[in-house]
């Protein structure tokens, strides 16, 4: 009864799982992203439709992808972190599945669901960002996405932050996710071990001794035990987040920022100096109502709960 399959295709994971009506995870699943090859992707959802199938009668899927979706929601036009070029997605799965698909970037659901049963409950003006291997970025505005003129607004990860900084994925120099996102994090982290700084010593530790082997989540769970070193990295991605928090609400004014993605795992200790530097950058600051800045409440399922949400409500999903 009304039961929907919703993927979340990140970076890294893809997650699955059934959802029912009210935004409840009845079952999921969880793979590694086969970074090179769209087949081998389509190859893992079809898997994993039947695996959650088996027990449960679906009703509608819904994906939610890490890339540049086109209007229609049928083509990922472009994804920094995965091989998706000009790919029709959508219609490939269809055929494999042999049943609609519903196709969104993997933000815009997750912003969806913590509007609809999360921390972004009853705000009218909603941005959401997911912090992973990128910067996700996702509006919801009176009750809809928004989605810009082709479909790819809310690519904040990719505004410069850096004029001539770190290479992105995307092609460009000094991306804001170059900055703010787990992969910037463990970036930071093995160069500090690589330098063999004494401070580096329990994320050595923790990764056998090896640098290159340290990611984000090594730091994030260093920095939940006390680590000073990793505290301080992640407070140092805290800053920039809020950095671009600040330029976003000078852009957009919205009421809530709501903080999701892997990252935020590490809760106060990414969000306490995001609010911070949030605080010392808004343009006004002092005499405008500052934007609330929340966790995620959904976590790392948002993305799953949001596309299996809007493959039933889909028509929310079209400006
Ligand atoms: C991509 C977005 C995606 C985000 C999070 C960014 O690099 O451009 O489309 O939503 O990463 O996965
Ligand atoms: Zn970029």
């Amino acid at each position: 009864r009304g039961l929907a399959i919703g993927i979340d295709i990140g970076g890294t994971k893809v997650a699955a799982g059934v959802v029912d009506a009210e935004g409840r995870v009845l079952d999921e699943r969880r793979r590694a992203t086969p970074g090179s090859d769209p087949r081998a992707v389509e190859r893992v959802i079809v898997d994993l439709v039947r695996e959650l199938g088996e027990n449960h009668r679906i009703a509608s899927i819904g994906i939610g992808a890490a890339g540049w979706m086109d209007l229609d929601g049928g083509t990922v036009l472009f994804s920094p972190h995965l091989a998706w070029r000009n790919e029709p997605l959508r219609d490939n799965l269809q055929k494999l599945l042999r049943r609609p698909v519903l196709l969104a970037n993997d933000a815009d659901a997750a912003a969806w669901a913590e509007w609809r049963f999360g921390a972004g409950r009853g705000e009218s003006r909603l941005v959401c960002i997911t912090l992973g291997t990128g910067i996700g970025g996702a509006m919801v505005m009176d009750g809809r996405l928004e989605r810009g003129r082709f479909g790819v607004a809310g690519e904040f990860g990719h505004q410069v932050a850096v004029p001539g900084g770190h290479r992105c994925e995307c092609g460009n120099r000094g991306c804001w996710e170059q900055y703010a996102s787990g992969n910037a994090l463990g970036r930071e982290a093995r160069e500090l071990a690589r330098r063999k700084s004494p401070l580096a010593y329990e994320l050595l530790k923790a990764s056998g001794g090896v640098a290159d082997d340290i990611t984000g989540l090594t730091v994030s769970q260093l920095a939940k035990s006390g680590d000073p070193a990793s505290k301080e990295l992640l407070e140092e991605v805290g800053q920039w987040l809020g950095l671009g928090l600040a330029n976003l609400a000078a852009a957009l004014d919205p009421g809530t920022f709501v903080i999701g993605g892997g990252l935020c795992d590490a809760g106060e200790l990414l969000v306490g100096p995001a609010r911070q530097a949030f605080t010392r950058n808004l343009t006004g600051r002092g005499f405008r109502p500052p934007a609330a800045i929340r966790l995620a409440e959904l976590g790392p399922r948002a993305g799953m709960i949001g596309a299996a949400d809007l493959s039933r409500v889909s028509g929310r999903l079209q400006g």
